[in-house]
This record gives C-alpha cells, structure tokens and sequence, in this order.
C-alpha cells in the first residue's frame, strides 16, 4: 500500500514527537511545516519544509500540489493565524484537517494566578506596586507593554531579537526549554522578580516557571488561550494517530505510548 502523505503544522515537542512516530510507521509519509521563527530549529524526523505558505490560498494550493491526504495541526495553542489558515485552506481543499493541542495548565493549590482573556488585559492587569516582571509570552506583543515604562522586563528567547525590544528597562535572557523548576526558582530570585506574566501555553517544557512562580508565592497573570478552532480536536500524539488511521482507514496499529 502506498504511504500517505500527511502536512504536520509544527513548531511544538508534541508535532515533533508525531513526525517520529509516523515516520518509523511505513504507511505514512509526514511531511513537518515549520515558520522559521528559530534559526537552529530542533531536529524532526521525516521531511521538512521551513517558511511561511504565503497565506490560505498558497496553503491551499500547497495542499493540492502535494498531494496531501490529511493536515495535523499542531502549532502552539497561540498561533492563531496559520490555525485559522489551516481550517480554511483544508475546507478548500478537502484535506481531512486534525487539530493536535495539549491541555492547558490547571491552577494548582497554592497558585496565586489572575486570568484574563488577552494580552491586552494581562498589561492593564499589573498591579500599581509591579516593579520587575517575568514577561514570558513571545516576542510579538511586547508593544502592548510600552504603558508601564516604569517596570523592569526579564524576557527570554531562543535566539538574539532581530528588532530593538520596545521597552525601556529590560533583560533577555537567551535559553531554550524545557526548563526545571530548581532553575527557575533561582532565575526569578536573582532577577528579583516580583510578578510573572504568562500565556496558558499547556505542555512540560515551560511550566516549572509556573512552578517556580507557586514554590516563591509570587503571582501570575495567566493569559488565556484563543478559541480552539471548530471540528476534530486531540490532545496527544497517540489520538492524533488513531484518528489519521481511522480517517485514511489503515490498519489500526496501536500507538505507541510517548512520555
Ligand atoms: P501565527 O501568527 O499563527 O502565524 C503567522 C504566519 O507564520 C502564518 O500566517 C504563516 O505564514 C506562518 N506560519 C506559522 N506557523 C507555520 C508553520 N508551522 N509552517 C509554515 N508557516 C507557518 O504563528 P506564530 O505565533 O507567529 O508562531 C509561528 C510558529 O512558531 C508556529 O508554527 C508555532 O507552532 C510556533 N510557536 C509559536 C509560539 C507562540 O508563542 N506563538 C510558541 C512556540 C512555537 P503564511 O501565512 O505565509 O503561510
């Protein structure tokens, strides 16, 4: 039987743990999609492909071209625009399309968390007596903190911002995950940190700052995500891959179980 070819929207552990596991399957043939956001992205198994489509209807197109049978996405819980392209560019195309998200951190006893619904809400959510903050939530929308000048940032990033950072008082810190709670917790006291800002964004590698922040008693804004997109959601790799067999109808092998 000849594989399927299957377009893994990646950029997350979860796509690459999924790109491994099809590849070893002869029956898939995965193809991962990265943004090229990082400049020495982490090695996936299968074949890749780096940079944007060039929006919906070159997604679309792609698609076609191709020859895909089936989109996993599985982007960040906050990549909403090539989320929403992914919904668009399959209806057109009639490519079965899977959304792959993993659950969001629950508030633990002992958290002190405020939640709000955007990034605009977690900056007017800092409270007057802020001074230093951990601001863990990308590079994008830094500009929506440019109204409190008079707080101190520690920001962290894979590689060096190609953009001046708009915010006057601040300290990058280059590192990737996943990170560790004992880490953490002295990252946060070195910097003196008094209130972390964070996007749910779910998963292992970047919770112990969560971690940290309950072990420390310091709060976090937690920013919600954006709506998951309507049809097929899954929150493994294990479920990704039953619904690929029982969509391309292969012949159920049962998943192999991923720490
Ligand atoms: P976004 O705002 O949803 O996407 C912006 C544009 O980047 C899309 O329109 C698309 O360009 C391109 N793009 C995004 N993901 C792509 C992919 N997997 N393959 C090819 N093109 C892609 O996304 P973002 O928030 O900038 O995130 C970019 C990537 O980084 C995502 O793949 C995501 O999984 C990963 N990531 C994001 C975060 C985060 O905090 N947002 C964190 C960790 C990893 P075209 O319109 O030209 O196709």
């Amino acid at each position: 039987m000849p594989s399927s070819r299957i377009l893994l929207l990646g950029g997350t552990a979860e796509a690459a743990q999924l790109a491994g596991l099809l590849d070893a399957d002869p029956a898939f043939d995965p193809i991962t999609s990265l943004a090229g956001r990082t400049a020495d992205p982490a090695a996936v198994a299968g074949q890749l492909r780096i940079g944007g489509f060039g929006g919906l209807e070159a997604l679309a197109r792609y698609l076609a071209d191709e020859a895909i049978e089936a989109l996993v996405d599985a982007t960040h819980p906050f990549a909403q625009r090539i989320t929403g392209n992914a919904v668009t560019a399959c209806q057109e195309a009639g490519v079965p399309r899977l959304r792959l998200e993993r659950p969001p951190w629950r508030r633990q006893p002992g958290d002190d968390w405020m939640e709000v619904d955007s990034v605009v809400a977690a900056a007017e959510a800092l409270a007057g007596s802020t001074r230093r903050v951990f601001l863990s939530i990308g590079r994008q929308d830094l500009d929506v903190f440019k109204a409190h000048q008079d707080i101190w940032y520690l920001l962290r990033m894979v590689d060096p911002p190609a953009d001046p950072i708009p915010l006057q008082h601040h300290n990058i810190v280059l590192a990737r995950g996943p990170f560790v709670e004992e880490a953490e917790a002295e990252l946060l006291t070195r910097h003196r940190i008094d209130t972390v800002v964070s996007r749910n964004a779910g998963g292992g590698a970047t919770y112990a700052k969560i971690a940290a922040a309950r072990r420390l008693g310091l709060p976090v804004i937690m920013i919600a995500r954006p709506p998951t997109p309507a049809g097929p959601v899954v929150d493994s790799v294990e479920a990704a891959i039953d619904w690929l067999n029982a969509v391309l109808m292969k012949p159920c092998a049962p998943a192999a179980k991923v720490d």
